[in-house]
């Protein structure tokens, strides 16, 4: 402009200069004035087609930068329309300036019709309205707004779950504006929550398997228990912990060694445990006196290897009480050798021992001789006390039999009332005043049952084992003796 009016100025010059000259010359004033006159307007119609100009350009200028202003307007506008998710921009009195499409949508309005307005005018009530407000100042003085909203406002009154963000931001003017951006998260917290949900359910589905399994192992009459590959208890019967003085849950997590009976119980656990986590089986019988009770006890200890809900190894122990088989068996193993009432050998017995005897005696040509005896009116006393006296009589018959014989003799019930001696290294001399003993045992007390006190004699025939006889050849002899014992009015041993 200045520039414009220096060269106006020097036109000027030049146009009165020139007006001068022609006056000079011609001095005719009326030929000089017309050239002052040209001279003088031409720098102002100059100057003013410069200014027309100037003004012209700026103009220019002006709509070129609205149009770039309106360009990046709507650049901005095209960019927010192709996020998804719903941006709107306000200035400093909560005023939308700008709305992107998923915004507008999520309203429910044309673009144009929120433009201006006040964006709590969005607001469901009176209470949203107050908190945007608050937060609004909150954000221009520089804060940053980052929550999580939960509503059922959905479209169709379904649930929703939002992000919002909220940051200043300064606009082209150098004013602040209100960027607001919300992310809908809604169906990443449904899958969150279907998850959790999942998970719960397994665990449950976990819990109540567990329970079931507990009810199963609780109604097992035996102990029994899991353990994992470390020896820690993992699952315990009822019959298990009542068994050492426990409940099941305190023995959870316990080293199963820590809870045996006793030391040498356990003595071979670890390296057995290690062997069924090889994939071995483990089946053993053991003899203990339960510590607290006295009581004797058998048990076979099953281990077997198994696999937990986890897929994790484990070992499953059932401790199974063979106590009733095992006295039973031993029962019956006494039974087959034994006399059922009076304890004393069988014939079954007698007969193998006696076989031993005979062939010792005979390799070293030692004698061997032979009692049996019959007591003496059994039958009265059955008739007159009953057979259960008779029973307890032939008990005490027999331990006093045991009273007098030597470690080496060899004592047989025979049968109902008659009982057999074999003794090994005797010969009739020796054996006869032996008999005389044991006759004079019986004769001289009365045998005590029940507070009956009962006279008993016993009448018996010895007979010295031959050479070339058999055992009952030899017996027979002595049967004889007996029966000669009896007939000949008994309470006394014949020699056969
Ligand atoms: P004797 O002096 O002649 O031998 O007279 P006795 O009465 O003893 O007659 P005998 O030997 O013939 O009778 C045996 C009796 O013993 C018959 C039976 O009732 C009885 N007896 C046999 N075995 C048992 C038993 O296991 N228990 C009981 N209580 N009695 C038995
Ligand atoms: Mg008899
Ligand atoms: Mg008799």
């Amino acid at each position: 402009m200045r520039r414009a009016l220096e060269e106006s100025l020097i036109v000027a010059i030049v146009g009165f200069g020139l007006g001068a000259l022609v006056f000079r010359l011609t001095g005719q004033v009326w030929m000089a004035l017309p050239v002052c006159a040209i001279g003088a307007t031409l720098p102002l119609c100059w100057l003013r087609r410069r200014d027309d100009s100037n003004l012209r350009e700026a103009g220019r200028r002006a709509a070129a930068e609205r149009d770039q202003h309106e360009a990046t307007q709507q650049f901005i506008q095209r960019l927010l329309d192709v996020v998804p998710m719903p941006i709107y921009v306000k200035d400093a009195d909560s005023r939308i300036i700008i709305v992107n499409r998923a915004q507008a949508d999520q309203w429910g309005q044309p673009r144009e019709a929120v433009i201006g307005t006040h964006s709590f005018a969005q607001a469901p009530d009176a209470a949203r309205t107050r908190v945007s407000l608050a937060e609004d100042k909150q954000v221009l003085d520089g804060e940053r707004i980052y929550k999580e909203e939960h509503s059922a406002d959905g479209p169709f009154g379904q649930e929703q779950y939002r992000v919002i963000s909220k940051a200043r931001c300064e606009d082209s003017d150098g004013s602040y504006v209100i960027v607001c951006a919300r992310f809908d998260i809604t169906k990443w917290r449904q899958a969150e929550r279907e998850i959790h949900q999942a998970l719960e359910r397994e665990v449950l589905l976990r819990q109540r398997n567990q329970e079931f399994i507990q009810r199963v192992i609780d109604v097992i009459p035996d102990p029994f228990y899991i353990k994992d590959r470390n020896g820690r208890l993992v699952m315990v019967n009822e019959v298990f912990a009542a068994e050492r003085g426990r409940t099941p849950e305190s023995m959870l997590g316990m080293q199963s060694t820590a809870v045996a009976l006793s030391p040498e119980l356990s003595l071979a656990t670890a390296s057995e445990d290690a062997a069924v986590l090889r994939g071995e089986i483990i089946d053993k019988e053991q003899h203990y006196i339960v510590p607290r009770t006295g009581e004797e006890r058998f048990r076979l200890v099953s281990k077997r290897p198994c696999v937990d809900m986890d897929g994790q190894p484990v070992i499953v122990v059932a401790h199974i009480n063979i106590t009733r088989w095992k006295i039973a068996e031993r029962k019956l193993a006494r039974m087959a050798h034994e006399d059922e009432l009076t304890g004393l050998p069988n014939r079954r017995r007698f007969f193998g021992e006696a076989e031993r005897m005979i062939s010792a005696a005979t390799r070293h040509s030692k004698p061997l001789s032979l009692i049996i005896f019959d007591l003496d009116y059994f039958k009265l006393i059955n008739d007159e006390h009953g057979h259960v006296i008779g029973d307890q009589v032939l008990r005490e018959v027999a331990n006093r039999l045991l009273e007098q014989l030597r470690n080496e003799d060899l004592p047989c019930r025979w049968g109902g009332e008659e009982f057999l001696i074999l003794m090994p290294m005797t010969d009739l001399s020796m054996a006869m005043p032996l008999a005389e003993r044991l006759r004079e045992a019986f004769a001289s007390a009365p045998i005590v049952v029940s507070n009956l006190s009962l006279a008993v004699t016993v009448s018996g025939g010895v007979a010295q084992k031959r050479d070339d006889e058999s055992l009952n050849e030899c017996l027979a002899r002595a049967d004889k003796a007996l029966y000669a014992a009896k007939n000949g009015g008994r309470n006394q041993f014949l020699s056969a």
